[in-house]
């Protein structure tokens, strides 16, 4: 048994959060391989070391004093370093890291030093040997990551150790020059991690428990999902359910090893285990239900449209031309409409116009903005009947007028639009009538 371990930037916030790390780690001994990111946010308006490191450089590189940022990092570590009684100094790092911002070695090469340095602090207190990412996780010269490269490197340089830490979020192109990925990518790492050396569980520590069924800023303590697999996280993460980045999943999820969402604050806490398919029943039908605001529609109406050969293509030519994706195109016989992101199409609402009446000759085009979309997402609903009329009577019965329904054919999802403002009680409504009268 094998686990890889990763632990988000609160969870190594100081030196308490520190010794949580610890005590979890060394209560299993199949935890061999850690991850760290850099230290977080200690409270809500502290800033995360990984930001400090992008504004010290921005003002480095471009003359300007930086003294003040450097030794607040400098601080953040120290502080770390003594609260936990190690001996361990970092000067020589940091007169390295400061030659390096002078000759403007590049953002990601400052951001990545929280990591880096983070991950110098673990090993010294776990005992377990370092492994730099940059040795061991490589990008092309263009800045996009090589998986198979990275993978068979990975795999033959962790083969002979039984233990190491590994800072997440960055590697390195074939010069040397050090690349990240994109903000939360020691998600990333550890699953890159997981896969190399085939472990049995990929362990995700972080400062929540898991996946909730609702979003807790909505919903008053919503219930956590215990299952979910990777498809129904797909449909809450695009819906905004944030807890993992979404490019972690892509490396685990085809060497077939689940995922642990663990909270460092609860470790007796189970959290959310992510797989790719179970024979677990969700406790309620529904998996989890999230949403968006800001989409508005084009419903664009012609006379015997559905004969026209080609008029679906001619209108999103139209949206294809002006760079604008489309999200859901509910349609009527005579009608079709086109949901998009809001922000994206105000600007370009004249020129989509002009183009749908220049393709189409349309009898007319009506725009409706601030809508909302909300995903009812469960693996649970393709073997109950009646979870549609339950959705929809919950809705009427909180007086929310339903917009646009959408049933993905997996039958994995219901998306409904409704207005903006109706947002968080279609939730609410949906929660209450699956969770709580479920119960
Ligand atoms: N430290 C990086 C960030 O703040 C990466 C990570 O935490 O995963 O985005």
């Amino acid at each position: 048994m094998k686990k890889v371990v990763k632990f988000g930037g609160s969870s190594l916030a100081n030196a308490r959060q520190y010794r949580k790390v610890k005590a979890i780690v060394t209560a299993d001994r199949t935890r061999c391989f850690v991850i760290p990111s850099a230290p977080g946010k200690r409270d809500s308006k502290d800033t995360k070391v990984t930001d400090l490191l992008y504004r010290c450089y921005d003002e480095a590189s471009e003359g300007r004093p930086y003294g003040p940022i450097l030794d607040q990092i400098k601080k953040r570590f120290t502080d770390i370093i003594d609260g936990l009684g190690l001996d361990l100094n970092l000067d020589f790092e940091f007169s390295r890291i400061e030659e390096n911002f002078l000759k403007k070695a590049g953002r990601d090469y400052a951001a990545s030093r929280g990591e880096y340095l983070n991950a110098l602090v673990m090993a010294d207190y776990l005992g377990f040997p370092f492994v730099d990412a940059a040795d061991v996780v490589r990008f092309d010269e263009n800045g996009h990551f090589l998986a198979e490269e990275t993978n068979a490197e990975l795999a033959e340089h962790l083969s002979t150790m039984k233990q190491a830490v590994i800072p997440g979020f960055y590697g390195s192109a074939p010069d040397g020059t050090i690349v990240t990925f994109s903000r939360g990518g020691s998600d990333i790492t550890g699953s890159i991690v997981a896969r190399a050396v085939q472990a049995d569980l990929y362990e995700n520590w972080t400062d929540v428990s898991g996946f909730l069924v609702a979003d807790p800023h909505i919903v008053k303590d919503p219930a956590p999902i215990e299952t979910i697999t990777y498809r129904e996280l797909r449909e809450l993460a695009y819906m905004g359910a944030n807890v993992l980045h979404e490019d972690a999943i892509f490396p685990v999820r085809r060497a077939g090893i689940p995922i642990n969402i663990r909270n460092t604050n609860r470790p007796k806490d189970p959290g959310t285990m992510i797989v790719e398919t179970t024979t677990k029943r969700p406790l309620y039908t529904i998996t989890g239900v999230a949403g968006k605001k800001g989409f508005c529609t084009v419903t664009i109406d012609k006379a015997m449209m559905n004969s026209e050969i080609g008029f679906g293509r001619k209108v999103l030519e139209v949206f294809e031309k002006n760079m604008i994706s489309f999200e859901h195109m509910p349609s009527g016989i005579d009608t079709m409409s086109i949901l998009i992101h809001q922000d994206e199409f105000q600007e370009k609402e004249q020129a989509v116009i002009a183009g749908i009446n220049r393709a189409v000759r349309p009898d007319s085009i009506e725009l409706e903005s601030d809508l909302a979309l909300v995903a009812v997402v469960g693996r649970g609903m393709k073997a109950n009947r009646g979870t549609a009329g339950r959705i929809f009577s919950a809705l009427a019965h909180a007086r929310i007028n339903v917009k646009m329904i959408d049933q993905g054919s997996s039958e994995l999802n219901i998306i409904i639009g409704v207005k903006n403002e109706d947002f968080e009680n279609a939730i609410r409504a949906i929660y209450d009538i699956f969770v709580q009268t479920e119960l």
